[in-house]
């Protein structure tokens, strides 16, 4: 297990954990990314019962660049993934509606679709190769005590054999439930949105002509994202968690006709492809991003709804 010091120690090897490690490292410091590999390609995916992972991401361009500066994103290009050139928001309960196009901006699109699972082997990928050439650490514990240094440096105590490993700097990337967030003692507000969002992929009838989808219903919005393929979407429904428990438990057919319902059958009758899933949906954060020597990233600092924001 690695013990020494180093300028940084970023721990979680997330989306966001390891973007900042390599950020950190290409400035020239000494960097220890501290946490598990994050699994590979769901298992739907891989038994072949799925043909998307049903994470699918949607990337703005803000966040395209900086995964070019990292590297990263001619390996994401590389791979299958959509994109859209327009979004088109609209109310269920009332006329109110907005429509965004990448041609009135002039930029060639708004944004990218890609499936979590390609993001996170692109970036394992490069932690890898770079941990091979010495220009950072890849230490594959989770982090259980912090002292948090003062004028020294902080100490971060990982599971197994009492290892150690001092940093002058602690990057809390280890998600919602941080544990190195609350070592630091830093709080959180927030709270449940008492809502579930549901995600699945379905075959559309129309095409989804390169358009993110967004309609807003008295329980909450549904989002079609465009994939790769102009006849399917990722859908992400955020909803009451008995009506998200009962779109889970619908056979296939009724659960994409309550899609196509929700979405006012806008890409025409909807086939549901693949395994559903839920999860649930808080807003959280933090009191203060930096308390001493350790920085809050990602969602250890923030939560927000995957679709409102
Ligand atoms: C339904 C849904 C849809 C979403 N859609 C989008 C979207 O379209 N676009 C978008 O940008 N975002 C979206 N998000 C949000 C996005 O998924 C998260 O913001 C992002 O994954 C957070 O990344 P992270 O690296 O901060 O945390 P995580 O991905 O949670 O990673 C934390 C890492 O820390 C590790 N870890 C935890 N504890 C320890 C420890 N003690 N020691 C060491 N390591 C530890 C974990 O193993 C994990 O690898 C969505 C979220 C949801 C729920």
């Amino acid at each position: 297990m690695a013990r020494g010091a180093f300028d940084a120690a970023v721990v979680g090897g997330g989306p966001v954990g390891g973007c900042c490690a390599l950020a950190l490292a290409a400035a020239g410091m000494r960097v220890a990314l501290v946490g598990p590999r994050p699994a590979g390609p769901p298992a739907a995916l891989a038994a072949g019962e799925a043909d998307y992972d049903l994470r699918v991401l949607a990337l703005t361009r803000a966040s395209e660049r900086i995964l070019a500066r990292l590297g990263l994103w001619a390996g994401i290009a590389a791979g299958r993934h959509g994109r859209f050139r327009a979004m088109r928001v609209w109310d269920a309960a009332s006329p109110a509606a907005v429509r965004f196009d990448a041609d009135e901006l002039g930029e060639p699109v708004l944004g990218w679709t890609v499936e979590q699972s390609r993001i996170v082997e692109v970036l394992w990928r490069r932690l890898e190769g770079e941990a091979e050439s010495g220009t950072l650490a890849l230490v594959p514990a989770r982090v259980e005590s912090l002292e948090p240094g003062g004028a020294g440096d902080a100490h971060l105590g990982l599971d197994g054999a009492g290892a150690t490993l001092r940093a002058r700097l602690v990057v809390a990337a280890d998600g919602a439930d941080s544990r190195v967030r609350e070592l630091a003692g830093i709080a959180v507000r927030g709270g449940p949105y008492e809502q579930r969002a549901v995600v699945a992929t379905l075959a559309c009838e129309r095409p989804h002509r390169l358009t993110a989808w967004q309609r807003f219903l008295p329980d909450g919005p549904i989002a079609l994202l465009p994939l790769d393929d102009f006849h399917r979407v990722s859908i992400v429904w955020s909803t009451t968690p008995a009506h998200a428990d009962a779109l889970l438990e619908m056979e296939p057919e009724a659960f994409a006709g309550a899609v196509t319902e929700a979405a006012e059958a806008r890409l025409g009758a909807m086939t549901l492809e693949g395994p559903r899933a839920a999860y649930a949906l808080r807003h959280q954060h933090a009191a203060a991003y930096v308390e001493g020597r350790v920085a809050l990233v990602g969602d250890a600092a923030h939560v927000i709804h995957p679709l409102a924001g």
